[in-house]
């Protein structure tokens, strides 16, 4: 059965008509919203230096029968747009009234990073190290603290939506525990060409969904700044898949490709300065002590020439050509050979 497009625009409901002195954060629960509706909120997460409250803007898309909650986030790192207009599109398609269950929305969690065009939060930090944050920590850490308590308490699968960081270039990959059988499932449901076992490190938004019992997955859709066609599209239909396996949807599982499944990966990274000349292309297969980079000075000559460690898939890979010693060039996947997926 196909699911037809459905355009159902609301104005932003502001949560909070007035503002306590303080944000107190409140755990939106998109079963409280109204069934067959989309719903958009601005909600109030954490103070400006004017006294008024920083609004996120956040979307319940309720259909009109129950069903699971899903949470997609797009933006925690403020230069990363593709996921930001993967959300758009994907509750552009959505038709509510075929949808069991309810989607949060989060497409720009990073509010003032997206403002400033950057990665990091207001202080400089990551605040995808800083999750869940600190009711009393650093300002990245109480952002953290106040979006984790207002997002996460009432979903039930999480899909948190990067791409690659400036000056770099990413395929299509996720990044997920592959010892979680349920996370594990949503990796292949978003038909990426890669899949990268990546047990959680703590502080990412990812590792915090499931200390909660959440099963995440961290969907790395190209690269950062700009808005991709091809990555808009490809995180649409792995959006489809996911809910049409969760029985959201009455729409079939496409999948256009088989990942390649990456044990372990690498970013490789330059000893000397230099400008940098990646001779490799994102999924290329490359051979173990294969020159993968050069670096050349300023009058042109070489100065050193980069081999991969071992054998492997190249997930990303530097575009940003200037190099000073520790410059990320490549990012190597090493494939895995004993894991059966
Ligand atoms: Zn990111």
């Amino acid at each position: 059965m196909s699911v037809t497009r459905k355009k159902s625009p609301s104005e932003p409901v502001l949560v909070y008509d007035t503002l306590p002195k303080q944000v107190v954060p409140i755990a939106i629960d998109p079963r409280s919203y109204p069934e067959n509706r989309r719903t958009n909120l601005l909600v109030p997460i954490y103070g400006r230096a004017t006294g008024s409250a920083l609004r996120i803007p956040l979307v319940v898309a309720r259909g009109k029968h129950d069903g699971p909650v899903v949470g997609i986030t797009a933006a925690v790192h403020g230069n990363e747009l593709n996921g930001i207009k993967i959300i758009h599109r994907f509750l552009e398609w959505i038709n509510l009234e075929e949808l069991r269950g309810s989607l949060l929305c989060a497409p720009v969690v990073n509010v003032p990073g997206f403002d400033m065009g950057t990665r990091f939060f207001t202080d400089g930090v990551d605040l995808n190290n800083t999750f869940p944050g600190l009711e009393d920590g650093t300002p990245s850490e109480q952002y953290a603290r106040s979006f984790c308590s207002t997002f996460l308490p009432k979903i039930e699968y999480l899909i948190d939506i990067h791409t690659a960081s400036a000056g770099r270039l990413n395929s299509l990959y996720v990044r997920v525990d592959l010892d979680h059988e349920v996370s594990k499932t949503l990796a292949l449901l978003l038909d990426p060409e890669i899949i990268l076992h990546s047990p959680t490190s703590s502080g990412t938004l990812r590792s915090v969904a499931l200390n909660q019992g959440v099963p995440a997955v961290t969907l790395e859709a190209g690269n950062p700044s700009v808005i991709q066609g091809s990555m808009v599209y490809a995180g649409e239909i792995g959006l489809r898949n996911i809910l049409a396996h969760l029985n959201m949807l009455d729409c079939d599982v496409q999948h256009s490709r088989k990942p390649l499944v990456c044990e372990s990966s690498k970013w490789l990274r330059t000893t000397g300065g230099g400008i940098l000349d990646t001779d490799i292309k994102l999924l290329e297969h490359v051979e173990e002590n294969q020159i993968v980079a050069k670096t050349f000075d300023s009058f042109g000559n070489l100065l050193q020439e980069y081999t991969a460690p071992y054998g492997g898939v190249v997930i990303g890979r530097a575009a940003y050509p200037v190099s000073i010693p520790g410059t990320r060039y490549c990012h190597l996947g090493k494939l895995a050979t004993e894991r059966d997926i």
